[in-house]
Formats: C-alpha cells, sequence, structure tokens
C-alpha cells in the first residue's frame, strides 16, 4: 500500500465531510461549471505529498495537454497575479488530483482566531454576496466553523499515517 493509497482514503473522507459543508452554505454558492475565478486569482500551497498526487494526475494526461501545462508553467513571472497551470480551457485538468485547498474553493469558514475567510468572489457579487457587505465586513449567517487553512486540514488528518511534507506555493515547487 503506498502513501498515495493512504492518501485517497483520506481524501475520501474529507471530501465527504466538503459535500456536507457545501451543503450548509448552498444558498450562498454560485460556483458554476465554467467559473474558473478562484483558479485565476491567488497560488495556492501545496505540500509535497500533494504534488506528488497532483502529478500523479499529470502524468496520466494526453501529451499535448502537459505541454500546453508545461508552458503555463515557463510564463508564469509573478508569484502574486497569475493563472494556476493546470487550468486549461478554464477547467482543472487534474481536478480529481487537485490540492486540499483547491477542494475547498467557494467556501466560507472560520479561522482560529475567530475571523471569517470569504472567497474572494464574495467582493463581486458571487458566493456570500447577498449575506456579506464587503463595506461594512457584516457577515449575516452562520458559517462552517472548522478552519479550513491547509496546516489546519493536514492536522485532521492525523488518524492516517501520512507524511505530508513541505508546503510550498505551487510556484515554488518548480
Ligand atoms: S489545481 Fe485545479 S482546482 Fe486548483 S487552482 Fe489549479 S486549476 Fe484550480
Amino acid at each position: 500500500m503506498t502513501m498515495l493509497n493512504d492518501y485517497e482514503k483520506f481524501l475520501a473522507e474529507f471530501d465527504e465531510k466538503l459535500a456536507a459543508y457545501f451543503e450548509f452554505e448552498k444558498d450562498d454558492i454560485k460556483c458554476l461549471e465554467g467559473c474558473s475565478y478562484c483558479c485565476e486569482h491567488g497560488d495556492y500551497p501545496f505540500s509535497r505529498l500533494e504534488l506528488e498526487y497532483a502529478m500523479s494526475g499529470f502524468m496520466k494526461l494526453p501529451a499535448d495537454i502537459k505541454k500546453q501545462i508545461k508552458d503555463n508553467f515557463d510564463k508564469i513571472k509573478d508569484e502574486k497575479d497569475y493563472v494556476c497551470p493546470f487550468l486549461i480551457k478554464k477547467k482543472c485538468s487534474i481536478y480529481k488530483y487537485r490540492s486540499l485547498t483547491c477542494r475547498t474553493h467557494g467556501l466560507a469558514y472560520l479561522k482560529s482566531d475567530g475571523a471569517a475567510k470569504l472567497p474572494e468572489c464574495a467582493n463581486l457579487g458571487l458566493n456570500f454576496s447577498k449575506t456579506f457587505d464587503p463595506e461594512t465586513k457584516i457577515l449575516s449567517r452562520e458559517i462552517i466553523k472548522e478552519n479550513l487553512d491547509l496546516p489546519e486540514i493536514i492536522k485532521s488528518a492525523k488518524g492516517y499515517d501520512l507524511e505530508f511534507g513541505e508546503i510550498r506555493s505551487l510556484v515554488k515547487w518548480r
């Protein structure tokens, strides 16, 4: 049994939990196929284990898509302002293999200090725009009471014998 097999077991549990969270917040979630705002804004953290899993998905892709992804990586100049290299025609080319943080895209949750973490698109009239006022910063609904930042997700996997390894932004794994 390889580490990636064990990781897939954790992912099954994590995805089930996230499905319940998306259901809980569904009235404020407007994510639709074809919207790739999250993937076009921000460089997300990948642990070494998540990167290995993403690359196992990459290896299964057709040669022309692999070439496009490599070219996308080569084009990235600025860590803070880039489109994810795995995004092809506005879809994640490694969807099943995407990172833990990518799986949380669209949700709002409470961080350990009690502050609300909202998706970027809350300011664009999309997710949580009915219940979040960007001027007053007031959020008029209950959101998930679990910190879904990557280090906390990793802590939640302690029942699995996984070594996540170093965490870097995707660009820094080049
Ligand atoms: S890996 Fe996929 S889901 Fe994650 S940011 Fe890139 S394109 Fe989006």
